[in-house]
C-alpha cells in the first residue's frame, strides 16, 4: 500500500483547475498523468529576458519585457491575427498579434491607452516591429520582471508554455515535505537541497545543485531497486541444472568453437547447476558468435528434460534465429518452434498445446512468448537477445512463468561502458566474448564525400556484378520521420531503376509480411541489394554481404554504426563499408566518423560514443531515445551513478532487508517513499511481486 503521505503526488493531473478535455490529450501523450509527473516534468533549458527601456531595432529577435500602452485594435477579416498597436513610452509603436484568439480576452487584457508591462519576442514584420502571442502581460512592472527567466517545457500539440507552466506551478504547491533519503553528510558536502525544494528550485533556473540532486535521486532509486530485485531473486529458487552433454555432443556446428565461447560457456553452465537463479550478461562484439553460445545454454536445460526459450527484441530477429537454431539442431532431434504476435489460429494452438504439455522443448520468438496464455510444463531457461533496457530481465527473473523461477541470459552486442552497464543492469554477472571467431578480415572502412555519389553507385555496380551482395543504409532518425522516409524511398527508387529486382527495400512502415518476405529474399540470395533504414541494425546475418553504404553516416551515433557496419566481415572474403557524409559536418560529427576509420573495437567506440556525446550535454537525456534515465544526463550518470549504486548497497546493508523485499530503518522508509516516487519506471509492483 503506497504510504498516506505520497496521495497529493498521486492525484490525477486531470483533477487541476484548468485541466479540460482540450487538455488531457496533450498531457497524456506527455506522461503527465498525475501531479508527480508535472513535478518531475523539468525545463530542457530556460530563457532568459532582457528588460528594455523602449522600442529599438537592437532587440529584433529577443526575448524582451517592455512597457506599451495599447493605441488602437484591429480586427483583420476571416482568419487574420487579432492585432493591438502599442506605444513605448518614447512615441516608438509596434504590434502585438494573435493568431486563432479570442480578441475579447486581448482587450480585456489590453485596455486602451493603459500602460502594460509586455514580455515577449520582439520580431520585426516588414517595416513594422511585432510581438507574436506575448507570453505575459502585467499591471505592474513587479510582477513581470519577476520573470525575466523562464523555464522552457516539453511540450505537446495542444499544449503552451503558459498552460503547461500554470500547472507544473499547482503541482509544486502541492508537494509535501518528505523525510530525507540521502545520508545528511552528502547532502551537506554536495550543498544539495532537500526534495522539496530541489523540485521547485530546477523549475526556476539552471541551479546545478538541484539537478544533481533530483539525478542522484533517480539513479539511487533505480540501484535500489535492483538490489531489492536481486536479493528478492537470491532467495527464490530455481531448478538446479546440470546436462549430461549428450545434445550438445550432437550439435551441427561446422566450426570449432573460440576459446572465449568456452569460457562463456563454462560459466553459464558453473551458474547454472547452482540452485539460484542465474542472472547473467552475456556481451559480445557483432559477430563474436553469441547464438552458439545461448544455443549451448538452452541445450543444457533441455538435457535435463526442463524447456527453455530465447526471446528476440523483433519479428525479424525471432525467425532469423528459429532458422539458424533449428538448422543446428536438426541431428539432435530437439523440437523447437516459433511464436510470434502474428501467429494465429491452428499453429499457434499446436504451439502452444505443445509448450504446455513439454513436447516442444524450446522456443523462440517475440513478447508473445510471456504472454499470459502461454504456459510452459517447466521452463528452466530464458534467454533475452539485444535487450539493452533495464528490467526486462529482472521482471523474467520474478515472473511465475515456471514452476521455478527460470534461469536468465541477457544477450548484447552493444559494447556497454561500465557505468552505463550498471545503469541498465545493475549488478549482473558478465561473461565477455572478446575475441572474434578465426579468419575475420577488418573491414575496409572508408568516409566519401556524398557529392561522390556516382563514385559509389558505380564501385556498387562492380561490386553487385562480380555476384556480391550489398546492403545500402539510409538514415531514419525516428520511424514517423516523413522526410527521411521519402528519402530513403527515393534513393531506393534510384537505385532499383539502375539495378532492377536485384534491390529491395526494408522499413519500419512496411506491413511486418512484406518486411519479411524483402528480407527473406535477400538472406537467399535472390535479392543482391538491400536498401533499408536501420531495422537491419541488429542481428541480421548473412556472409555474402560484404559491402555496406551508409548515407549521412554522421547523423547516426557510434555505437549504431558500429553495429551497422558489424553486418558485413561476417564471412571470411574482405569487406569495405562506405560512410557517406554530408557536406555540413559538425565537429562532432568529424570526430565520429574518423574513429570509425581508426578502429573497429566496440568498447573502444562505446566509451567514446560515451565520451562524445556526454560533453556537451547538461539537461537531460530523455530525447535520445538510448538514455537509461529520465532525469539523470550522460554527465550526471559519469559523474554520479557509481555513487548512487555504492550508496544503495550500503543502505541495504544497513537498513536491512525485510520479508517481502521492504526496507527498514528510518533512512530505510524514506527511501520507500523515493520507490514509490519512481513506481512507473522502476516497479515497485515488481517488487512486491518478489
Ligand atoms: P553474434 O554474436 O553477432 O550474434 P553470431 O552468433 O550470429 O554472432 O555469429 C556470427 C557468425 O559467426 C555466424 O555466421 C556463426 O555461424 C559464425 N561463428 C560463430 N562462432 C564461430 C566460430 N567459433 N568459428 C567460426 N565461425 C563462427
Ligand atoms: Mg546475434
Amino acid at each position: 500500500m503506497r504510504p498516506d503521505i505520497l496521495n497529493p503526488l498521486f492525484a490525477e493531473t486531470a483533477g487541476l483547475k484548468g485541466v479540460g478535455p482540450g487538455l488531457s490529450k496533450p498531457l497524456d501523450r506527455l506522461g503527465l498523468t498525475r501531479l508527480r509527473d508535472l513535478a518531475y516534468h523539468l525545463p530542457e533549458r530556460f530563457v532568459s529576458r532582457r528588460a528594455v527601456a523602449g522600442l529599438d531595432e537592437s532587440g529584433v529577435g529577443e526575448q524582451v519585457v517592455v512597457a506599451l500602452t495599447p493605441l488602437e485594435y484591429r480586427s483583420s477579416a476571416g482568419r487574420g491575427p487579432f492585432r493591438v498597436l502599442a506605444a513605448d513610452d518614447a512615441g516608438n509603436v509596434c504590434t502585438l498579434a494573435w493568431f486563432g484568439r479570442n480578441a475579447g480576452w486581448a482587450k480585456r487584457q489590453l485596455p486602451l491607452g493603459q500602460r502594460r508591462w509586455i514580455a515577449g519576442r520582439l520580431d520585426q514584420y516588414g517595416q513594422m516591429l511585432q510581438i507574436v502571442h506575448p507570453d505575459h502581460i502585467a499591471e505592474e512592472s513587479a510582477t513581470a520582471l519577476g520573470q525575466l527567466t523562464e523555464p522552457v517545457y516539453p511540450l505537446s500539440e495542444g499544449l503552451t508554455q503558459g498552460r503547461l507552466g500554470a500547472l507544473i506551478a499547482q503541482a509544486l504547491a502541492a508537494l509535501p515535505a518528505l523525510p530525507e533519503w540521502i545520508e545528511p553528510g552528502a547532502l551537506a558536502r554536495n550543498q544539495w537541497p532537500a526534495w522539496r525544494e530541489a523540485l521547485t528550485l530546477a523549475h526556476r533556473g539552471e541551479h546545478r545543485e538541484a539537478r544533481d540532486r533530483l539525478a542522484y535521486d533517480e539513479m539511487f532509486a533505480n540501484a535500489l531497486a535492483l538490489l531489492l530485485v536481486r536479493a528478492a531473486g537470491r532467495a527464490r529458487r530455481g531448478t538446479p541444472l546440470a546436462g549430461d552433454g549428450r545434445l550438445r555432443d550432437r550439435l551441427a556446428l561446422p566450426f570449432a568453437l573460440t576459446g572465449a565461447q568456452r569460457r562463456a560457456i563454462a560459466e553459464i553452465e558453473g551458474d547454472i547447476a547452482q540452485p539460484a537463479p542465474m542472472l547473467r550478461l552475456l556481451q559480445g562484439d557483432v559477430g563474436s558468435g553469441k547464438t552458439v553460445v545461448a544455443l549451448s545454454a538452452m541445450l543444457i536445460a533441455v538435457e535435463t528434460g526442463a524447456q527453455a526459450a530465447l526471446l528476440a527484441p523483433t519479428e525479424l530477429l525471432a525467425r532469423q534465429h528459429y532458422d539458424t537454431l533449428s538448422r543446428m539442431l536438426a541431428p539432435t532431434g530437439v523440437p523447437i518452434a516459433l511464436l510470434t504476435g502474428r501467429d494465429k489460429g491452428r499453429a499457434r494452438e499446436a504451439t502452444l498445446i505443445g509448450l504446455l504439455d513439454g513436447s516442444i522443448a524450446m522456443v523462440v520468438g517475440t513478447h508473445a512468448i510471456f504472454q499470459e496464455a502461454v504456459r510452459y510444463r517447466d521452463l528452466a531457461l530464458v534467454v533475452i537477445d539485444e535487450q539493452h533496457r533495464f528490467g526486462v530481465s529482472q521482471r523474467l527473473l520474478l515472473s511465475q512463468k515456471g514452476r521455478r523461477t527460470p534461469h536468465c541470459l541477457a544477450m548484447t552486442a552493444t559494447p556497454i561502458p561500465r557505468t552505463l552497464c550498471l545503469a541498465q543492469y545493475g549488478e549482473m554477472d558478465v561473461s565477455r566474448l572478446d575475441e572474434l571467431p578465426p579468419g575475420r578480415q577488418p573491414i575496409d572502412t572508408r568516409v566519401v564525400a556524398l557529392d561522390r555519389m556516382e563514385d559509389v553507385i558505380a564501385a556498387l555496380a562492380r561490386h553487385l556484378a562480380g555476384g556480391g551482395q550489398a546492403y545500402w543504409v539510409c538514415p531514419m532518425v525516428r520511424e514517423e520521420e516523413s522526410a527521411d522516409l521519402a528519402a530513403a524511398e527515393a534513393r531506393f527508387a534510384e537505385l532499383a531503376q539502375r539495378f532492377g529486382g536485384a534491390a529491395v527495400l526494408v522499413h519500419g512502415q512496411l506491413r511486418p509480411e512484406a518486411k519479411d518476405a524483402a528480407m527473406a529474399r535477400f538472406v537467399a540470395g535472390e535479392a543482391k541489394l538491400l536498401v533499408a533504414t536501420t531495422v537491419i541494425e541488429v542481428g541480421v546475418d548473412v556472409p555474402d554481404a560484404t559491402l555496406m553504404v551508409i548515407e549521412q553516416a554522421e547523423r547516426f551515433g557510434l555505437a549504431q554504426l558500429h553495429q551497422l557496419r558489424g553486418r558485413v566481415g561476417r564471412g571470411t572474403g574482405r569487406s569495405v563499408c562506405l560512410l557517406l557524409r554530408g557536406t555540413a559536418l559538425s565537429e562532432a560529427g568529424r570526430a565520429r566518423l574518423a574513429l570509425m576509420r581508426e578502429t573497429q573495437d566496440g568498447f573502444r567506440l562505446a566509451e567514446e560514443d560515451l565520451r562524445l556525446r556526454g560533453g556537451g550535454e547538461l539537461l537531460g537525456t530523455r530525447q535520445s531515445g538510448d538514455a537509461p534515465f529520465r532525469i539523470a544526463s550522460l554527465d550526471q550518470i559519469a559523474r554520479l551513478l557509481p555513487v548512487a549504486h555504492d550508496d544503495a548497497r550500503l543502505l541495504v546493508e544497513h537498513a536491512g532487508i525485510e520479508q517481502g523485499g521492504g526496507l527498514t530503518g528510518a533512512r530505510g522508509e524514506a527511501a520507500r517513499l523515493l520507490l514509490y516516487l519512481f513506481e512507473r519506471d522502476y516497479g515497485v509492483q515488481l517488487l512486491r511481486g518478489g
